[in-house]
Parts: structure tokens; sequence; C-alpha cells
């Protein structure tokens, strides 16, 4: 094929979205941490950056340099916990100095800080060995609420307010190319600004919890964590009131045993019409 054939066809890639990690906070050998990746175009955007995410984005062929920017839905640890891998390893492989964009709420500036932070070290060390390294890693923090962040010929990312409090500000992104809209969510319970995100979207990705098997766990600070998710419901409901194509289902809680998915689906079909997909680590949307 000629190269300029393997361009066009990169270039005409709709929009489309890999989940790299399906996991939950507590670690599991077969999900690594939340964190998606969405391709528009030959553009790649990640969503979140939580457990494993550089080995999860390798899986698919994409290194952190490849990437237009990270994009947080909020800041618990579980979904940003590898973003100083990100950081280093997009550093470590850039041929100029190239700040990597970082989109998130309220407090995104902080913790980027805290992170480069955390690397000082590090980056005296490869910066004091190598001669043609030069520069220290830097990022390029943009903390933004609900509207259009991105607005291009080609593309369009939309930011909405979503509900998970106490944790406040949380965001979900929507992705808009090539005629198709895809809306990835993170921990959430259902609200106004969610609704008004995922209106007529093609793919609506949500984190998602089991209140029944969770309320079995005789721990109260897991019993917690129904206070601030969609329910496999909650979200089924989400999905049809905005009338969206697809609902994936990530970031299961708890982590579902193998041969469980069928339930899980079971539950989004009472209550949604449309397609429903059981995502699984690269599970692609
Ligand atoms: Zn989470
Ligand atoms: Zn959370």
């Amino acid at each position: 094929m000629p190269a300029s054939t393997v361009q066009n066809a990169e270039l005409d890639r709709p929009l489309s979205a890999v989940l790299l990690g399906t996991g939950n906070p507590l670690p599991d050998p077969h999900r690594a941490g939340p964190a998606t990746l969405v391709t528009a175009g030959t553009r790649r955007f990640l969503v979140d950056a939580g457990r494993g995410v550089c080995m999860r984005l390798a899986a698919v062929g994409v290194l952190p340099v490849m990437l237009e920017a990270v994009l947080l839905t909020h800041l618990h640890s579980d979904h940003i916990c590898d973003l100083d891998d990100v950081v280093t390893t997009h550093w470590i492989m850039s041929r100029a100095p190239t700040a990597l964009a970082v989109l998130g709420p309220e407090g995104t500036r902080r913790v980027a800080d805290g992170a480069l932070a955390m690397l000082g070290p590090d980056v005296s060390y490869r910066l004091a060995h190598h001669a043609d390294l030069t520069w220290a890693p830097e990022l390029d923090v943009r903390e933004v609420g609900p509207g259009v962040v991105l607005d291009d010929a080609d593309l369009r990312v939309v930011v909405g307010a979503t509900d998970h409090r106490p944790v406040e500000s949380t965001l979900a992104y929507r992705f808009e190319h090539g005629g198709r809209a895809l809306v990835v969510a993170g921990d959430t319970v259902p609200c106004p600004g969610l609704d008004e995100l995922c209106a007529g979207a093609d793919v609506y990705i949500q984190t998602v919890l089991r209140d029944d098997l969770v309320r079995l766990v005789p721990m109260q600070r897991f019993v917690d964590t129904i206070d601030y998710h969609s329910t496999v419901e909650q979200a089924a409901q989400t999905a049809a009131r905005a009338g969206v194509g697809t609902l994936v289902l990530t970031h299961q809680v708890p982590t579902p045993p193998p041969g469980a998915a069928e339930e899980w689906l079971a539950l989004a079909r009472r209550h949604f019409d449309g397609a429903v997909v059981f995502g699984e680590d690269l599970t692609e949307v």
C-alpha cells in the first residue's frame, strides 16, 4: 500500500475509544485502573490516567508522545495515580521541548505541580546524564468547567459538570468528530449536566457500581461508595433519557468475577433498549 494511502486511512479513522483500564481502586491482576483512549482521525486523547495506563497504551501501539492531551474527569487517586508515568514517558521520548496538555477540574494545577515535585529527583538525574536532554518536563495545565474546550474544523470537545460529591468539581467529556459523538463520564450519579452532555451521543461510557452486591460487603467504607456512583440501572436510565446509541459499562464495582458480564448487561437492558457493552480492558467501541 503506498504511504499516502496509509496516511489517508489513518486520517479517515472514525471517532472511537479503547477502554485502557476498567478497574476500580482495588488492585486486580486483570484490570488496569480507569483510563480511556479516545481517537478522532489522527488525534488521540487520554481520559484519566489510572494504574497501568502506559502499559495499556503500549498494548494498542500508542505512546504518551502521541497524545494531544490528557483530560481528567476528577482527582480521585484511582483516576490519576499513573499520571506521573505519562508525564515522565512523554518527556523522555520527546525530541524537543514539548509541553503535555493536561485538562481537568479545579485542583488539577495543584496535582500537576505535585506530580512534577515528586519527579524532581528523577528529572535532575536525567538532565545530568543526557547531554541532549536540556529541558525539564513541562505541563500545559488548564483547569476547565462546563462548556466547549476545543473546537476546530475537525473536532469539538465539550465538558459537562457531573455529580460525585463530596468530590468537587467533577467532569465528563463529549467528543464530536465526523458526525459522531462519544461521551466519557467519570464517577458520577445521574445529574442534569450528564444528561445534557450525553444527549443523542452515539456512545456513552460510564463508570458503574452494583449497589445490590456492594451492600453485601460487611465494610462500611465500601458501602459508602454507593453514595456517589451510578448504579448499572442508573447508567442505563441516563442512556435512555439521553437517547444514546450504545452504553458502555466500565470501572465496575465490585470487580465482576469471570462470566458475570451477562448478569450486568441484563440489569442495564431492563432500562435501556440500545446496545450495551460490558467493558473489559482493551475493549474498543
Ligand atoms: Zn473511580
Ligand atoms: Zn471517584
